[in-house]
């Protein structure tokens, strides 16, 4: 089936048609910072600016603070009161490949390595509009974990920017739903499909950061005990967190309760395996010196995760580098690692 297009002065037209039945979600700014924030009806200046999110859409999923259920005790006990779990038909709106990629990984941990009701809630009931990247970032590197800036098996509807117009491909049944609702589209011609071609390549060609990832599973296992190598590659490490907050396949997250009185109520909240409090509870940190958390970043991601679900759990979307407040870069850290251990 021919692809579809719409003038991108229409954007607009289509998002408060979606909303007619969708919570639409767009690029914005919040506190400076931006997210992918509830549509306002009207503002769709993110098409200028936008090149990434700071906080990424697993936010919409898996929010940094989520309560789990509320409790009251009385003379018979606790009693638990489940909130509702969240029913609400969300439309991302301009998710880039990496991200989409990132909730595809995320399934694997909350879906098939345990049912995380919380997350698939939300997750089942949203729809995925891709935008490709014009513009990657100097830190972007998702070339070289197989996913092109431009193009994603991973959403529903993918848009590429073709100048006047966005040129919409259906990836998903869902997705052919979802035009069906929209007017204002045209049929896509021959010229338009290879203006997108040639924007699909000229963006995949700005990607210029790369690693080798071919065996690098192989290549990091005998390099685990390395310490030399991991005290060194660590030293400027302030053990922030953000670069496993903000990297769109991380999870870690803890378990508090907040009591007062008689009653209170459960809440999750992300963790990040940098914090040297990280997994006090119930016994010692494993990790309690810094070269070990920040190798067990690397490990997880391109050892650990690959030997569970046979895939890497990194997309190479360059958050971790970019808003590292000390310059920490994974890639470094990957191009050198030794090809065998000195331990
Ligand atoms: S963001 Fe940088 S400084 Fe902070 S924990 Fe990550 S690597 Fe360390
Ligand atoms: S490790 Fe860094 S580059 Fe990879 S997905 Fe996470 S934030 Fe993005």
């Amino acid at each position: 089936m021919a692809n579809k297009k719409i003038n991108k002065r229409d954007t607009g037209k289509l998002l408060n048609q979606w909303s007619q039945e969708f919570t639409v979600f767009v690029p914005s700014k919040e506190s400076g910072m931006a997210a992918m924030s509830k549509w306002d009806g009207k503002d769709t200046s993110f098409l200028d600016w936008y090149r990434n999110t700071v906080i990424p859409p697993k936010a919409n999923f898996f929010p940094s603070m989520e309560k789990m259920f509320s409790f009251q005790k009385d003379k018979e006990g606790y009693h638990l009161e489940l909130p509702p779990l969240d029913g609400q038909k969300q439309l991302i709106f301009g998710i880039r490949p990496c991200d989409a990629k990132a909730l595809a990984i995320l399934d694997m941990t909350f879906k098939d390595a345990y049912e995380d009701t919380y997350y698939l809630a939300k997750r089942k009931n949203a729809l995925l509009v891709g935008l490709g990247c014009t513009n990657p970032c100097d830190s972007c590197f998702c070339t070289s974990l197989g996913i092109s800036p431009a193009e994603s098996p991973d959403v529903d509807l993918m848009l590429t920017d073709i100048g006047d117009e966005f040129l919409i491909e259906e990836i998903t049944d869902k997705g052919k739903e979802l035009m069906a609702m929209a007017s204002g589209v045209e049929e896509a011609t021959q010229a338009d499909e290879a203006r997108a071609k040639e924007a699909r390549e000229a963006s995949y060609n700005k990607v210029t950061r790369k690693i080798d990832t071919e065996d690098i599973k192989k290549k990091l296992l005998p390099a685990f005990d390395n310490q030399d190598y991991w005290e060194k590659i660590a030293a400027k490490c302030i053990s922030c967190g953000i670069c496993t907050f903000l990297c769109p396949t991380c999870y870690c997250f803890d378990i508090n309760d907040e009591l007062v009185k008689k009653q209170g109520a459960r809440f999750r909240n992300w963790d990040s395996c940098a914090f040297p409090v990280y997994t006090k509870m119930p016994m010692e940190n494993p990790r309690e010196e810094k070269w070990r958390r920040v190798r067990q970043k690397v490990y997880h991601k391109y050892a650990f995760y690959p030997m569970l679900f046979d895939v890497i759990a990194c997309t190479g979307c360059g958050r971790c580098i970019r808003l590292c407040p000390v310059n920490w870069d994974i890639t470094q850290a990957l191009d050198s690692v030794p090809a065998k251990s000195t331990a």
